[in-house]
């Protein structure tokens, strides 16, 4: 029920509308009975007189989707450390001032990594990619302590610019640049690998961004970051050389549990995040 004391939180970009977010905060309002209703905000142009405007309205916060991630960090009073070192901000808490930035996508797919029992601390990984995900998976990588990271892209050049921004920001040489095409070059160990190229996204879901079962034996456990479809051609390749594969829907169940966490200062608990997963599967059509 929407009454005097409801408080508004929402989601900006452009496209908004085929956002699976409003079901997420929404759902836990409900549970929690929390005075809160979160809608979607299709800004066209001036980012930063939406943000003002949406601050003078008394906003609780929002989130931030394509294509305003970086340039809204233009229009902040504040910003948390590692989004600050990400240079991406998805989430702005309201302050006393304006709103405060930080990078849910990470701590995200931190704790959704966390709860399939995936481990970063001390272990070797490689990301496929180079574009915005890829870079903010190094910097979370990098940060969690993962013991070295191939960093893999078809543009050589931006996978040497992230490796070194990356290096540079923890002061360790971490991160080593690889094109795609030198995979044969890793080491032959099973290893974490987190695919964050756009490769196998819908439309496209019958290709990878290496086809190639002799680099798949080098995965023991495959992270793609791609939730549409929910079933990957880089996951069958992982799960064909024998490897656990897993779809980045959780990734974006905990990006939202942790915005709404932050905004409404509590702690969602695991089997309610849970049972929103089940509904966010269910408007998928996924049934496993
Ligand atoms: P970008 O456009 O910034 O980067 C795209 C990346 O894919 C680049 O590394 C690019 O390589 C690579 N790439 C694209 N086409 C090809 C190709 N034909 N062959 C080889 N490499 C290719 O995208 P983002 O980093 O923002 O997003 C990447 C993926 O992560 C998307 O699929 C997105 O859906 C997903 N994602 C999921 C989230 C979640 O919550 N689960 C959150 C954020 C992103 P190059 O540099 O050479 O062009």
């Amino acid at each position: 029920m929407i009454d005097g004391k409801t408080r508004t939180c929402g989601l900006i970009g452009n496209p908004v509308e085929h956002t699976m977010s409003p079901l997420i905060h929404n759902m836990l309002a409900e549970k929690l009975d929390i005075p809160m209703v979160y809608v979607p905000f299709l800004v066209e142009e001036d980012l930063a007189k939406a943000i003002e405007g949406a601050w003078h309205l008394n906003l609780l916060g929002l989130n931030v989707t394509v294509p305003y991630k970086s340039q809204v960090m233009d229009s902040l009073v504040d910003c948390h450390e590692l989004a600050a070192k990400i240079g991406a901000v998805n989430t702005l808490v309201r302050k006393e001032k304006g709103f405060k930035g930080y990078n849910t996508d990470i701590s995200g797919l931190y704790r959704a990594m966390s709860s399939e029992g995936i481990s970063i601390q001390g272990e070797t990984v490689i990301v496929l990619g180079a574009g915005g995900a890829a870079r903010a998976v190094a910097f979370l990588l990098a940060s969690y302590g993962a013991s070295q990271v191939y960093l893999l892209n078809r543009s050589l050049s931006k996978a040497q610019e992230v490796a070194r921004e990356v290096n540079q920001a923890f002061e360790k040489e971490c991160i080593q640049a690889m094109a795609l095409t030198d995979y044969q070059r890793l080491p032959e160990e099973p290893m974490l690998c987190i695919q964050a190229t756009s490769v196998g996204l819908a439309p496209q879901v019958d290709k990878a961004v290496i086809e190639e079962e002799d680099f798949y034996r080098r995965i023991h456990t495959g992270y793609d970051l791609i939730y549409r479809p929910s079933r990957t051609r880089f996951m069958q390749l992982v799960e064909r050389c024998g490897g656990r594969a897993y779809h980045g829907l959780k990734m974006l169940l905990y990006q939202g549990v942790e915005a709404f966490e932050l905004w409404n200062k509590v702690k969602i608990e695991e089997a309610l995040a849970l049972e929103i997963y089940e509904r966010m599967k269910g408007e998928m059509g996924i049934e496993e």
